[in-house]
């Protein structure tokens, strides 16, 4: 792990905290002082994701990953809820105890956690997730979240 500052790889921890499925550590640089966030993720058994074209692939956290960012990153505090939404997602797939989800239920998951942090992103990724076919369709989507929002 390295100073994104001054690249110094001797940090101390200064905070520690098990999400679940990774551990988010803040470093502070030994040499200059800046201050970083790391994450050790926690193995997990391979989960197999069906796809609507009915196709299979092993689940990918960082797939995942780059798939939020690049479609809502901005709308969110980026790298860090990124990380904390796909860490919440992975929890949820595995406490299910199944070895193979639906690609549907993986984007369900992801629109629940953009709801209860940003309404933007929700409808952002909502838009691209659902293709929304119409303006009923959208309107009943913004409803949804007014109703998770009560
Ligand atoms: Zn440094």
């Amino acid at each position: 792990m390295h100073c994104s500052k001054c690249g110094k790889d001797e940090s101390k921890v200064i905070e520690s905290r098990d999400t679940g499925s990774s551990i988010r550590r803040r470093r502070e640089c030994i040499e200059c002082g800046n201050r970083y966030t790391t994450y050790e993720r926690i193995e997990r058994p391979n989960l197999a994701v069906l796809k609507t074209s009915g196709s299979r692939e092993l689940f990918d956290r960082e797939k995942l990953k780059r798939a939020i960012f690049n479609s809502v990153g901005k709308f969110i505090n980026g790298e860090i809820e990124t990380e904390e939404i796909v860490s919440a997602i992975e929890d949820t797939l595995y406490s299910m105890g199944e070895n193979e989800v639906q690609s549907r239920q993986i984007g369900e998951l992801v629109l629940g956690e953009l709801a209860k942090r940003n309404e933007v992103a929700f409808i952002r990724f909502a838009s691209v997730f659902r293709q929304f076919k119409d303006a009923d369709e959208f309107v009943e989507t913004l409803q949804e979240l007014r109703t998770k929002e009560a």
